[in-house]
């Protein structure tokens, strides 16, 4: 999975800095090469309201979907860029995206500790 770090990291197609963990879509490394408007999407997070606005995303989500069926992945990825795995249970959906949160919310944590370091080198 990529390294989100919120405050830091920047929406690959608005280049604005993503500042929440709500609202984004993000996917792992699946594109190891391909057309730069899709591959700077690959291993990346984005908004989400950039995401449905994207006008490539139909041809993301299918080339997505059809790179983790031919490495016999389960998860899917569906209109609205949400990642789902067919017949995982609620419980087991709940536990990824604590399992994600948590993650995120750990490079945020991270990210803040370094702005305060170089702050306080430049001070
Ligand atoms: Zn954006």
């Amino acid at each position: 999975m990529a390294v989100i770090e919120i405050g830091v990291s920047r929406c690959p197609l608005c280049g604005q800095v993503l500042t929440g963990i709500s609202n984004i879509v993000a996917t792992g490394h699946f594109l190891p090469f391909g057309p730069d408007r899709l591959w700077r999407c690959s291993d990346a997070a984005m908004h989400k309201s950039c995401f449905l606005a994207w006008e490539d995303r139909e041809e993301f989500i299918a080339l997505y979907n059809q790179v983790r069926s031919s490495q016999g992945r389960l998860d899917r990825m569906t209109e609205d860029g949400e990642i789902v795995v067919p017949g995982e249970t609620e419980a087991e959906i709940k536990d990824r995206l604590r399992k994600r949160q948590h993650s995120y919310k750990w490079n945020e944590r991270r990210a803040r500790k370094e702005k305060r370091r170089i702050k306080d080198d430049t001070e």
